[in-house]
């Protein structure tokens, strides 16, 4: 049989080969039944429930060994809930005296529990709510011999390909075994495509319809370079993407050779390159592609694929890490900024029709001080251990602006009173993601010491079209003139007080934007840590008088099409 190739968005560089692994969202669509036999029931509920303990043993063991004893509590907390006679003895007295079923009983049974943790006040039972929906999952594919797929229990060299895979799910993904991913949804810059970049794993993201194309165990190729999947190859493919594999590694053990290099144009102008990171495991591709900052840290993912916040001291330590390995080269550290794709079950906010304009990031932490004031504690004390710069995400109004400002603030003059040395030389800075800032930009920029331009949400909400959804993507258009003149407010605003620019959305380390940035005058680029010495040999070949030379005829064209064609013409 020939094989099928599907189209999708190259969201990571790179060929992978392997086997799929299909992460399938099951159907628990849940019917009541009257059952008879009631005793027989139970038993069957007894079964699910042993089966699922046994399973999250296993997992738990492997978490434990692979992922380390943080991420193993999530499973450790879920067999509490199943060994917890409240809830599965109040099921078995369901089944029993009302003569239903056992999914229909347990699906009940553990709603009415929910609603009572959600409705308490302490956080920590809150969180249990959470912990049962999980659990509840589990048995309920027992019963209903629908299989739990997690990512976290892959074992062996696998490609998955999923629906989508949430920024949670992608964190679970172990190196070891995944090699690449193909998923039905998705943008360039969805958070799961980001990390796969930062995790290096090839990833190619809205294909629409992978999962129909694809059955568990059938060999696939992703290409991450073309932004291809080919399913089922011939033995030729396999050979011809061999090779390909082979070129791609041999162009970047030439980009290797520029590790330790300063970025220096042609013309001989530096421009700092920075590498995005999410936590402090991305450290060692930050300092193996040679970054000279790092110049957004998405703090939110510490937050993250556990059950409960994470205490100040616990931040504390993974900041103080991430400044000690930079060695006094500069890191911007973003405070929260969760919402959008990057959701918090534990926080158990209501669902809302449009996250990505709703309740998130700076929003929710001036409404949840104790959260935010926690993160900023950390902060300060940990900004004696390096060149810390704190940057607050998505602001959208001077007021809110000056309100995190005064918190940080007051934060820090209680810990210089509690005689904790806090540094003198910090900086503070705001994400410019969304356009009124942009248009903003020179009143903001009397108010910070630098700004970083946030493409990934600037260009989403300029022109009105969501960064996950694959069926507006040719309208997610990073060389919109409209996206480049906003850049270009920015840079000139910054400057005239003397404010430096950066930039940490993706289009930063992207090879068509990188000669438009450095003409507009860009300070720092700031990219996944895959994309610098990419980045950096393309920047040395590149002189920035010429550069700027084309700004002008470039802020003038009419369309991103425009744009690119002029690049290719004056650039490549
Ligand atoms: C951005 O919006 O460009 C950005 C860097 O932040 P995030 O991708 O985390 O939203
Ligand atoms: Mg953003």
């Amino acid at each position: 049989m020939a094989s099928v190739k599907m189209a999708g968005i190259a969201a990571s560089s790179g060929i992978a080969i392997a086997k799929a692994f299909v992460l399938e969202h099951p159907d628990y669509s849940i019917e009541k039944r009257r059952v008879e036999d009631t005793r027989a029931e139970v038993e069957r509920f007894r079964q699910a429930v042993e089966q699922s303990k046994a399973e999250l043993e296993t997992i738990k063991n492997k978490a434990n060994e692979e992922l380390g004893a943080d991420k193993a509590a999530i499973f450790e907390a879920h067999l509490l809930v199943l060994a917890d006679p409240e809830l599965i003895g109040t099921v078995e007295r369901k089944i029993e005296e009302e003569g239903v079923n056992a999914e229909y009983a347990l699906d009940a049974v553990a709603n009415d529990f929910i609603t009572i943790f959600e409705n308490m006040d302490n956080e920590y039972m809150k969180e249990r709510a959470s912990d049962i929906r999980d659990v509840t999952k589990r048995i309920l594919g027992h019963l209903l011999g629908v299989s739990f797929a997690s990512p976290a229990t892959i074992s062996e060299e696998v490609i998955v390909v999923a629906d989508d895979l949430t920024p949670s799910d992608t964190a679970q993904l172990n190196r070891r075994y995944v090699l690449g991913f193909a998923t039905n949804i998705g943008g360039r810059t969805s958070h799961s495509a980001i990390m796969s970049r930062s995790m290096e794993i090839p990833a190619v993201v809205g294909t629409k319809t992978i999962t129909e194309n694809v059955k568990n165990g059938v060999t696939v190729i992703v290409d991450g370079l073309a932004g291809e999947v080919i399913i089922d190859p011939t033995e030729e493919e396999i050979k011809a993407y061999r090779k390909k594999q082979d070129d791609y590694q041999k162009q970047k053990a030439e980009w290797k050779k520029l590790v330790n290099e300063r970025t220096v144009t042609a013309d001989g102008v530096h421009v700092e390159l920075g590498a995005n990171i999410g936590n402090p495991n991305d450290l060692e591709g930050v300092l193996s592609n040679g970054a000279e900052a790092i110049g957004l840290y998405r703090t939110e993912f510490l937050y993250m694929g556990r059950d409960q916040l994470p205490s100040e001291d616990e931040q504390f330590e993974a900041y103080k890490k991430v400044l000690e390995a930079m060695e006094g080269k500069p890191v911007v550290i973003r405070t929260l900024d969760i919402g959008g794709d990057k959701e918090l079950p534990y926080l158990d906010m209501p669902q809302e029709l449009n996250p990505f304009l709703g309740f998130r990031a700076i929003r929710l932490c001036l409404e949840r001080q104790d959260i935010f004031r926690t993160q900023l504690r950390a902060l300060l004390r940990a900004s004696v251990y390096g060149n810390l710069k704190i940057m607050f995400p998505m602001i959208a109004t001077l007021e809110e602006l000056r309100q995190a400002k005064a918190i940080l603030a007051e934060e820090k003059d209680k810990l210089v009173a509690e005689g904790v040395a806090v540094s003198q030389a910090l900086e503070i800075g705001m994400m410019v993601e969304i356009p009124a800032t942009a248009v903003l930009a020179d009143r903001f920029a009397k108010e910070v010491d630098f700004f970083s331009i946030g493409t990934n949400d600037l260009i989403q909400y300029t022109l009105a079209a969501d960064r996950m959804n694959e069926r507006v993507s040719y309208l997610y258009q990073p060389y919109h003139p409209a996206i480049l003149r906003l850049v270009h407010q920015v840079i000139q605003a910054a400057h005239k007080e003397g404010k430096w620019v950066g930039m940490c959305g993706e289009m930063a380390g992207d090879e068509t934007a990188i000669p438009i940035l450095l003409g507009l005058g860009l300070d720092e680029f700031s990219m996944s840590a895959t994309s610098i010495l990419p980045a950096r040999s393309q920047l040395r070949k590149l002189s920035k008088q010429i550069a700027e030379s084309h700004t002008d005829a470039i802020l003038n064209l009419d369309t991103a099409e425009d744009v690119v064609a002029y690049v290719k013409k004056h650039f490549q």
